[in-house]
């Protein structure tokens, strides 16, 4: 067990400094954000009449014991579609009449509110939608691991047919295995030609039944509010095909679609129940944020009591903002729910931490000098083997006493992302030698914090490693 002795004194409600000062009459140099284990942890705390307490703990525990599942207590929950397709085939048009036509007369005074997501009553059954059209909101969710999706609506105009977002769409739906239903849109339009669109999107596995194959096709027109029946028709029958079950007697857990701060409410998050039922006064983890639920809201602006499987609600009484696709997860306990968040939280701040410290040649000999430093490991790009062969040698020539010299990897060819992840996770240096990357791979250096040297003389790369771990190296700002 270690602790950020910033965030040591945080807790203690202390300045850093005093204590850095604290422990260098203790004997122990530590720096702001170095860690310091137990036994000085308590050492120092003691020296503030503070008392600490090694809390081991795990998240999963905790969050195991909301887990237990009850067969019989299953039941039929309401699908979760996301719109897809190319621009301006009609995906915004097409949530927009669906919502309108098919919100029951007692909903109708309600205001419309989006919320990322609404859902709709019809006669044969209850349907999600998720309101954010496009395909970021649907990979932001899938990289993030989250799977809300149950359905894909993929709308291709009828009078342009497949397009490259038709063609990308179908890819993140079959990637992520959720069924695609075709909504072959503008039927209205004189030049309207669905059998072009069928043909076209046969050639990317999606075959009508007409044509022996199994993808389900409806003609519709968002404009003149043709075939929509017919469309959520078919949207519930292939639900009725995936057997979507939940159980709706525990407590909740989903995932976030929307989240905003929201100057009178404070942190706002749409969430989608994906099980159980999350009912005001619940105590919540949201990502790294946890809270007490004080208010629900549904997506006509109405406070509910409650929300079950499939259902968007808007919460209110998070902690902080989440991120779209953090998971959402109901305790029994308060104090799990804030312990979670804050194991998250700490997690999260040692990664930082982990970047900032990442070495690089002008903090080298300052380190080396605290003692934290043994080792330097190095990446070697170039454009022919004779150079890393060359540079190899007379690189782990120059380790000392101090310091040694460590190469990790040596290749011909340009520096990639896989070489940034490399020195990423074994705190390296990268040298390249008359190769350069792209701005995507510098970018991806930048943001994780690794050091990056060019060069295309032999002897300047050696003199810099060389400067470097004698702490002669020439400031470059
Ligand atoms: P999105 O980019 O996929 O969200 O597409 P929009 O819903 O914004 O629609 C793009 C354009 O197509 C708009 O000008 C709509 O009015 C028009 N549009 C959408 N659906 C239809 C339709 O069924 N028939 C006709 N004629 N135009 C449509």
């Amino acid at each position: 067990e270690t602790i950020v002795l910033s965030e040591l004194a945080k807790r203690m409600g202390i300045k850093a400094n005093e204590m850095i000062v604290k422990l260098m009459g203790m004997g122990v140099m530590a720096t702001v954000n170095q860690t310091i284990d137990y036994e000085t942890a308590v050492l120092v705390a003691g020296e503030f009449n503070y008392e600490v307490e090694k809390a081991s703990f795990e998240e999963e525990v905790i969050l195991k014991k909301t887990e237990e599942e009850n067969p019989d207590q299953l039941q039929p929950r309401p699908p979760v579609v996301t719109i897809m397709g190319h621009v301006d085939h009609g995906k915004t048009s097409l949530l927009d009449v669906i919502r309108k036509t098919r919100v029951t007369e007692g909903e109708a005074g309600g205001i419309t509110q989006h919320i990322g997501a609404y859902h709709v009553q019809t006669e044969k059954g209850v349907i999600a939608f998720l309101d954010t059209p496009g395909h970021e909101a649907f990979s932001a969710m899938r990289s993030r691991g989250a799977k809300v999706t149950d359905i894909v609506v993929l709308v291709v105009a009828a009078d342009d047919g497949v397009m490259p977002q038709t063609v990308e769409a179908i890819n993140h739906s079959k990637a992520s295995g959720v069924p695609i239903i075709v909504a072959i849109n503008k039927m209205d339009k004189p030049d309207a030609d669905p059998d072009r669109v069928q043909r076209e999107l046969s050639e990317h596995g999606l075959m009508p039944e007409s044509w022996g194959g199994d993808a389900i096709f409806v003609q519709v027109s968002a404009k003149k509010n043709t075939g929509i029946d017919e469309l959520l028709e078919m949207i519930l029958l292939q639900a009725e095909i995936l057997e979507l079950k939940a159980n709706p007697d525990k407590l909740a857990s989903g995932h976030v679609v929307e989240a905003k701060l929201d100057s009178g409410r404070g942190p706002v998050a749409t969430v989608l129940v994906q099980d159980g039922t999350l009912r005001a006064g619940d105590s919540i983890v949201c990502g790294m944020h946890y809270g007490k639920i004080r208010v629900l809201q549904d997506d006509l602006g109405r406070t509910v009591e409650s929300a079950g499987p499939s259902m968007p609600v808007e919460i209110v009484g998070l902690s902080g903002v989440p991120m779209a696709g953090d998971e959402l997860v109901a305790l029994a306990d308060e104090k799990d729910a804030r312990q979670v968040s804050q194991h998250r939280m700490q997690k999260q701040r040692s990664k930082e931490l982990a970047k900032t410290n990442r070495l690089s040649l002008e903090g080298l000999f300052e380190k080396m000098q605290q003692g934290e430093v043994k080792d330097l490991n190095l990446i070697i790009k170039a454009d022919v083997d004779g150079s890393i062969e060359a540079l190899r040698d007379s690189l782990v020539k120059l380790s000392n006493d101090e310091v040694s010299i460590n190469v990790v990897h040596a290749a011909t060819g340009t520096i990639t992302e896989s070489d940034i992840f490399l020195a990423a996770n074994s705190n390296a240096i990268i040298i390249g030698f008359n190769v350069r990357p792209n701005a995507k791979v510098q970018d991806l250096a930048a943001e994780e914090n690794v050091d990056m040297r060019f060069h295309n003389v032999i002897y300047n790369v050696i003199k810099e490693v060389k400067d470097s771990i004698v702490g002669m190296m020439e400031s470059i700002y």
